[in-house]
């Protein structure tokens, strides 16, 4: 028979052992300068981290996403958004409400990123806001890990109506389209 502290022991010293062969797993293999999307700290770009876990009584390096993960989806979402350069410029935060009006449709806009299957219209004249509140919507809607597409109304649609003579390329274009959670369409009118 064991003694139980002699188990303990043992079970410690596996523990150390399977630390030390995560530790190695946890090495850095990717340089650095070779990052594009973003550089992380925490698991040193391999987006995964080693951890102990107890499987079937025996301790074993169990990979972990690393939440850097869902930081590079929402990255490379927001490139395919067509929303790149002015996404930190436009944030609710930022959004002046001197008048009632925009405390108003500020309070609508921040609502809709909470609703589904919905849409959300803004019309008026330039510089009333509208590109400003409707970048801050796709803002919330990317850091949530949804899919956003941008689509220039006059000039996007042009292109389409080129392509519909040609089934393959048409269908290729519209697809990211129809696909998206999120479709934001400026200058409609
Ligand atoms: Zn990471």
């Amino acid at each position: 028979m064991t003694n139980p502290n002699n188990m303990e022991i043992i079970i410690d010293e596996e523990l150390e052992k399977c630390k030390k062969r995560c530790e190695a797993l946890n090495m850095p293999r990717y340089n650095s300068d070779k990052i594009t999307d973003y550089d992380c700290k925490e698991c040193g770009n391999n987006q995964y981290i080693f951890v102990p876990k107890k499987v079937n009584g025996f301790y074993r390096e169990v990979a972990v996403p690393c939440k850097c993960q869902n930081i590079r989806n929402t990255l490379k979402k927001l490139a395919k958004s067509g929303l790149k350069n002015i996404i930190q410029k436009y944030t609710f935060e930022n959004y002046i409400t001197a008048e009632k009006w925009q405390t108003n449709i500020k309070n609508k806009a921040v609502d809709f990123t909470s609703q589904q299957n919905k849409w959300f219209y803004i019309g008026g004249q330039s510089g009333c806001g509208k590109t400003h509140l409707c970048t801050s919507i796709c803002g919330k809607f990317l850091s949530d890990g949804k899919d956003v597409v941008y689509m220039l109304w006059l000039s996007d649609v042009k292109e389409l109506k080129s392509t519909v003579n040609d089934y393959e390329n048409h269908k290729n274009l519209i697809k990211k389209y129809r696909e998206t959670e999120v479709l934001y369409i400026d200058d409609f009118f």
